[in-house]
């Protein structure tokens, strides 16, 4: 058992270490929490340079999945796995059919899909040996494929809300500045426009900062000057660790909501952001548009059930900050500590 990560806030339910000499596998699978359903989260295949940093981004991202998919009222836990990319040739189909069987080992226990690294190909190697895998090819008219286009829909109904708790208005009129312009940032713009938004965005491709600009009306921006630009809402929509302790002082905006996971580097970063009054909706309450789609792929709703449920992204958003209000604590916080009560109420599920 690898001892649990400092950064995380509980340990998780249980680690599995998987190896395979015959095709180099070698990863982790972190099953934070069984509570609520199995654990799913997606499988990142990445070079770790060492086997404890594989742990710890292995178990941090397990308990953020289980976070997640609790708050979003998913019956699903959460868990997250990790391959350590091999640094030598290797057979990348017989690396995912191993990796599958040690998923058919956990007896649905795990439930895997697409992560950084991995790609619907390999989702279908590991569904050659366990059905306890989601991000498939889209079969028509069912859920599944691109989640992009309702993680940006859940992000632009959390702004709303958002929006309506900062100035008790809505979102016409109002300034976004859109940090990365990929498969969810140039879907939210699309829908910030048609609700009448001001767009300011910062894209490393300069090619695809241009087309929003006319089609949107976009004013286009570094993505070192977007931090600090004057606007109202600041959505970060491109890496993680946006906000640090060293520039969270100097956003202008008054709010931040964005899809990218993990915006603030550490928990302090949110505190200084709550001191300034800038309300910070929790990436994770917010970007879950994704995992919504996957659990309706996995466990067969319909694409209507998901479209309601993205759509109450706000009403959740909405609770957090109730709850933050209720306790004194600032957002990030207020949803940790709710995400937990909602794990620690109710006894493991059997798989
Ligand atoms: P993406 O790779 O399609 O888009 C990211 C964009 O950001 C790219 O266009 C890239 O050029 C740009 N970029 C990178 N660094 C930048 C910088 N420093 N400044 C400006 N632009 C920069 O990714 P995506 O699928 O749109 O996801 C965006 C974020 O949301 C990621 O952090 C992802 O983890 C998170 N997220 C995505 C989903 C989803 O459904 N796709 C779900 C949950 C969370």
């Amino acid at each position: 058992m690898t001892k649990y990560h400092p950064d995380c806030e509980a340990p998780p339910e249980s680690v599995h270490v998987v190896s395979d000499e015959a095709s180099g596998l070698e990863g982790m699978i972190v099953l934070h929490s069984t509570r609520l359903g199995p654990a799913a989260g997606g499988c990142r295949f990445w070079r770790y340079h060492t086997r404890s940093a594989m742990a710890q981004d292995a178990l941090r991202l397990a308990e953020g999945m289980a976070y997640k998919n609790a708050m979003a009222d998913l019956p699903l836990g959460g868990g997250k796995s990790v391959i350590n990319a091999p640094a030598s040739f290797f057979d990348r189909k017989r690396l995912f059919e191993a990796f599958g069987r040690k998923i058919e080992e956990l007896g649905g226990q795990y439930v895997t899909a697409e992560d950084v690294g991995t790609s619907v190909a390999d989702m279908e190697v590991v569904r050659s040996q366990t059905p306890h895998v989601a991000g498939l090819t889209q079969q028509a008219g069912k859920p599944g494929g691109d989640p992009s286009p309702w993680t940006a829909l859940g992000v632009f109904q959390a702004m709303q809300t958002a929006v309506r708790h900062k100035h008790g208005t809505g979102l016409k009129g109002m300034t976004v500045a859109v940090q990365g312009l990929g498969h969810v940032g140039s879907a939210l713009c699309e829908l910030l426009h048609a609700a009448g938004a001001r767009l300011l965005v910062a894209e490393r491709r300069a090619d695809v900062a241009a087309s929003i600009a006319c089609r949107y009306g976009a004013e286009v921006t570094s993505s070192a000057a977007i931090l600090a630009a004057e606007c109202d809402v600041f959505a970060p929509c491109a890496l993680g660790a946006v906000l640090t302790e060293q520039n969270a002082g100097k956003l202008k905006a008054s709010i931040v909501c964005g899809a990218a996971n993990n915006i603030l580097a550490t928990a302090q970063a949110g505190d200084i952001l709550a001191e300034r009054d800038v309300l910070y909706a929790p990436d994770y309450v917010v970007n879950a548009g994704g995992i919504i789609n996957v659990c309706a792929e996995y466990l067969g709703w319909s694409i209507a059930d998901v479209e309601a449920r993205v759509e109450a992204t706000g009403e959740r958003l909405a609770r957090v900050f109730q709850h933050a209000e209720a306790t004194g604590l600032p957002p990030h916080r207020a949803a940790n500590s709710l995400a937990r009560a909602k794990l620690a109420a109710l006894p493991r599920k059997a798989a």
